[in-house]
């Protein structure tokens, strides 16, 4: 079928305070209209002979007038629109050229041909409304890419849009015309956007203020927790600050599929560290954030996990804090989390772990594990071990010579939630052998708990 090069209908917001509008139909499709005209301050007035329980409802508590009769054109009169939402072919259409005889746009529910005008898919973060229309022609292609842009704006857009609102009017007596648009570009590219976003409204006004008194945008740090290896477990949030950062340091545990995500013209700092193999060390990697931070860029610092489990985000943040430059910690999914929901292996169980630890394997400089071994060597409980692959003989070892049975559940779980994830699953005295046999390299975490026995019921993902 040939399209039209014409628009067959213009998009515009409606004020609609204090107008009536009319509803004729009293059931769940008429309902769903009311849903949402009823975030407006219309006045809204239901034809029907009877109401839904909801709309039922919604007159008692004065959200709508019901009007008990059948529907008669002279309703029409004042309003401002009409909306036909019966089960009634016949009668939706004649509402249509009642209204339409009138000069009254009309809508008639999922018929856009007697319709005069559509109602949108909205994307609503008030007061800034996204609606999407298809012209008719594809009214699932325009809810989907709704669900698409929902995802794409955080829930606090909104807020941003009111906290620009309410400051339009200082910017307007502050800057000539010219000036403000690269105001709010730099407000928004910079620390003041992120701050309203995260609720930290003082701040906002704090960098709105230093904007308007002429200085430069303020460089930034964002903590990223990037979960345990699966892309699909980003957060949003983590999402969003990768997509918009100007140079981003990382560690050598993310996978590449997470990394792609992060912006392509962000610069890349690679300051990994393996084991006995640092690239930069600690120290230099917080001075690197402050330079970067200074020089007014955003900077990701983007970590396996959560970036406060084992992480030294917090190490890395009090540097910023002394230095006076704005963060944000963006909590991940931690291997812990990851590891245990793909391997099929719960936490917690009522009858199994009331309390869960995380402890670190990693070994001191002496060589030794300095763990409270007694805490952790009881039933109850699941001990999940960070960094414990090169110390797993001792772990094991030093958790029954403390009182747990040599034959109590524990596994490890190799690179988890990506697709190379491999679980063994053993007990405390066969576990280190059974890691060497099946040459565990990977990044690895350790559980040990009766809920590891769990899994043989609970595995969804590696059925092998
Ligand atoms: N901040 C990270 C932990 C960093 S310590 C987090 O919250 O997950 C690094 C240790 O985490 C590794 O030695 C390993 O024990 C564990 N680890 C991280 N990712 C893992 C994964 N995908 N599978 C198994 N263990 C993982």
């Amino acid at each position: 079928m040939e399209q039209s090069s014409k628009w067959p209908y213009f998009p515009v917001f409606l004020r609609l305070r204090g107008r009536r509008v009319l509803v004729v139909g009293g059931g769940e499709v008429a309902a769903r209209k009311l849903r949402l005209l009823a975030k407006t301050d219309a006045r809204l007035e239901v034809v029907a002979r009877e109401l839904n329980e909801e709309l039922t409802q919604a007159s008692r508590d004065g959200v709508i007038s019901h009007v008990a009769a059948d529907f008669d054109a002279t309703q029409l009169d004042g309003c401002l629109l009409v909306i036909a939402a019966t089960d009634d072919a016949a009668l939706n259409r004649s509402v249509a050229a009642a209204a339409d005889a009138r000069g009254i746009a009309v809508n008639v529910v999922d018929d856009p041909l007697p319709s005069s005008f559509v109602t949108p898919s909205i994307v609503d973060r008030h007061p800034l409304l996204i609606a999407i229309a298809t012209g008719g022609q594809a009214p699932v292609l325009g809810r989907r890419l709704r669900e698409k842009i929902e995802t794409m704006l955080p829930a606090a857009y909104g807020r941003l849009a009111g906290f620009m609102g309410a400051r339009r009017a200082r910017v307007q007596a502050a800057l000539p015309q010219a000036d403000r648009r690269g105001l709010w570009e730099n407000f928004l590219d910079g620390p003041g956007a992120e701050a309203v976003l995260s609720g930290a409204e003082a701040a906002a006004d704090a960098e709105l203020q230093r904007l308007l008194d002429g200085d430069a945008r303020r460089g930034e740090v964002y903590l990223v927790g990037a979960g345990p290896g699966d892309p699909d477990l980003l957060t949003f949030r983590a999402l969003r600050l990768m997509q918009q950062c100007d140079v981003v340091l990382y560690d050598a545990l993310l996978p590449q599929a997470i990394l792609d995500l992060v912006r392509r013209d962000a610069e890349r700092i690679y300051v990994g560290k393996r084991r006995a193999r640092h690239t930069l060390a600690q120290d230099q990697i917080n001075a690197e954030l402050v330079r970067l931070a200074r020089e007014g860029k955003r900077v990701l610092r983007l970590k396996g996990g959560d970036p406060f489990v084992f992480g030294r985000g917090g190490e890395e943040i009090q540097e910023l804090a002394a230095a006076g430059i704005a963060f944000q910690v963006v909590p991940g999914i931690t291997a812990a989390n990851g590891c245990a929901a793909y391997a099929g292996i719960p936490l917690t169980h009522r009858d199994h772990a009331q309390a869960c630890v995380f402890v670190t394997g990693h070994q001191r400089a002496d060589g030794t594990l300095a763990l409270h071994w007694d805490a952790l060597a009881r039933p109850g409980q699941t001990v999940v071990i960070y960094m414990g692959l090169n110390t797993l003989p001792n772990l094991c070892d030093q958790l029954i010579t403390h009182g747990l049975p040599a034959d109590w559940p524990a596994a490890v779980v190799e690179q988890g939630t990506s697709p190379e994830q491999r679980v063994i699953v053993s007990t405390l005295r066969d576990l280190p052998a059974a890691v060497i046999a099946a040459d565990v390299k990977g990044p690895s975490l350790v559980i040990v708990g009766s809920v590891v026995t769990l899994r043989e019921q609970l595995r969804w993902r590696d059925r092998v």
